[in-house]
C-alpha cells in the first residue's frame, strides 16, 4: 500500500494534521489505497466521514481506462453516505449540523450557463461529477473523508441506514428517467437490462403505476432479483432470441395496448433497435444506457412512421434525490436485494475486479469505509 499511490503533494487542499486513506486508480486495472492529507472544508463546504460508497458502472469504465470523460489517474466514488464531521464557514446556512447523516447529490453544475439559469442544472453545459472529473477540492468518495459543497450534501433521517443511503444516487437516476418518461397508471412497460439502473427504473415504474412490467436481461440471476422487485414478467435473453420474438410468441402479455414505454438501460446498438421493434405506435423510448460504442444501424424509418418519442435522461435534480431518500427510508423500494457484495476500503481492488470479471454474480458492490450503520 502507498508505494504506487499518488503523492500527497499533487493534491489540492489544506493539510491540517490527519492523514486519510483514499482509493486511487493511478493507471488502468490498478487500484491502490493512497495515504493523503485530510482536506479541510473551505467556505460553504462540508467535510463528511464516509461510511459506504457504491461502485458505479462508470467507475468500472474508468478503472478499465475506457471512460471517455474520466482519464487515469482517477479518484472514484460518487455514491457515498456518511456523517458530517466539520462545517466550513457559511455551510450552516444550509441547515446542516455536525453529526448529521447524509448522502450527496454529486453533480457539480456551474450555475451560470444557459441550462443552469433555465433550471435544468442536471444538463449544465459545464457539468462535472464528484469522483469523475477532478476538481481542485473534490476528489472521490472512496476515502475516509470527503469534502463537498454544502448545497450538494443531502440530510437523511436520523435512523436511516447509511448502507442503504449509499444506494440513493443510482436509484435517483431511475426516478428521474421514470418522471421524464411521462408514465401513467396502467402503462405497459419493458425495462431492457436488469443492472442497477434497470432495477431502479423498474421499481419506480412500479411505484408510478405500471400495470405490466417486463424485465429482460442475459443474466438469469438478475432476473430473479427483478421478479423480487416487482417485475410481472421476465425475459431470459440467454435462452430467448429477443424481446420482440418473445412478445410475438406471447401476445397476451401486452394485449392490444402494446408496450407504452421502453427503458433502454443497456447502451448497445442491439438493445436500441430492440426498443424500436417492441414499442407501440406513439410510444416512448427512454434512453439511459451509456453507449460506449456508436450505433451504426438505427431504424429511423420506424421512429418517424410510428411516431415514437425518443428521450434521453441524465442524472437527476434535487427533488429526485430527496424523493429517492424518502422511498428508500420508507421501504417503497428495495435496495438490499440490489447489493450483492460489500468490500472493505482496503480491499477496494477486489470490488473493481469482481465487477469486471464476475459481472454475472453482481449488481451493486459497496465499498465499506467507516462501516458505520
Ligand atoms: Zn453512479
Ligand atoms: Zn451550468
Amino acid at each position: 500500500m502507498g508505494k504506487k499511490s499518488i503523492p500527497a503533494g499533487a493534491l489540492a487542499g489544506t493539510a491540517k494534521g490527519g492523514i486519510m486513506r483514499q482509493l486511487q486508480v493511478p493507471e488502468p486495472y490498478k487500484v491502490v489505497i493512497g495515504k493523503i492529507p485530510e482536506i479541510e472544508p473551505a467556505e460553504n463546504e462540508v467535510q463528511v466521514e464516509i461510511a459506504y460508497c457504491g461502485i458505479c458502472g462508470s467507475d468500472v469504465h474508468a478503472y478499465k481506462g475506457k471512460h471517455p470523460f474520466v482519464p487515469t489517474p482517477a479518484y472514484p466514488g460518487h455514491e457515498g453516505s456518511g456523517i458530517v464531521l466539520k462545517l466550513g464557514k457559511g455551510a450552516e446556512k444550509t441547515g446542516l449540523k455536525v453529526g448529521d447523516r447524509v448522502t450527496f447529490e454529486p453533480n457539480l453544475n456551474c450555475g451560470t450557463c444557459y441550462n443552469c439559469r433555465k433550471g435544468l442544472y442536471n444538463i449544465c453545459l459545464n457539468l462535472k461529477v464528484m469522483g469523475c472529473q477532478m476538481t481542485e477540492r473534490t476528489k472521490g468518495m472512496m476515502a475516509d473523508k470527503f469534502v463537498a459543497p454544502a448545497n450538494k450534501v443531502v440530510k437523511i433521517p436520523k435512523d436511516m441506514s447509511l448502507k442503504k443511503a449509499a444506494m440513493t444516487e443510482p436509484l435517483a437516476v431511475g426516478l428521474h428517467a421514470v418522471r421524464r418518461s411521462g408514465i401513467k397508471v396502467g402503462d405497459h412497460v419493458v425495462v431492457l437490462g436488469a443492472g442497477t439502473i434497470g432495477l431502479s427504473c423498474l421499481q419506480f415504474a412500479k411505484l408510478a403505476g405500471a400495470n405490466v412490467l417486463m424485465s429482460a436481461d442475459f443474466l438469469p440471476s438478475r432476473l430473479e432479483v427483478a421478479k423480487k422487485l416487482g417485475a410481472t414478467h421476465v425475459v431470459d435473453l440467454s435462452k430467448e432470441k429477443g424481446v420482440a420474438e418473445y412478445l410475438a410468441k406471447n401476445p397476451q402479455i401486452m394485449g392490444e395496448e402494446g408496450v407504452d414505454i421502453v427503458f433502454e438501460c443497456v447502451g448497445v446498438e442491439g438493445s436500441m433497435n430492440e426498443s424500436i421493434k417492441i414499442t407501440r405506435k406513439g410510444g416512448t423510448i427512454m434512453v439511459l444506457g451509456v453507449f460506449g460504442d456508436e450505433v451504426n444501424h438505427f431504424n429511423a424509418a420506424w421512429v418517424q412512421d410510428r411516431e415514437f418519442n425518443i428521450l434521453g435522461s441524465l442524472m437527476y435534480t434535487w427533488r429526485d434525490i430527496t424523493d429517492t431518500v424518502d422511498a428508500i427510508y420508507k421501504n417503497k423500494v428495495n435496495v438490499d436485494a440490489m447489493i450483492t457484495n460489500v468490500v472493505d476500503l482496503d480491499d477496494g481492488a477486489k470490488g473493481f475486479e469482481m465487477l469486471d470479471k464476475q459481472a454475472k454474480d453482481n449488481i451493486k458492490i459497496l465499498v465499506k469505509v467507516s462501516g458505520k450503520e
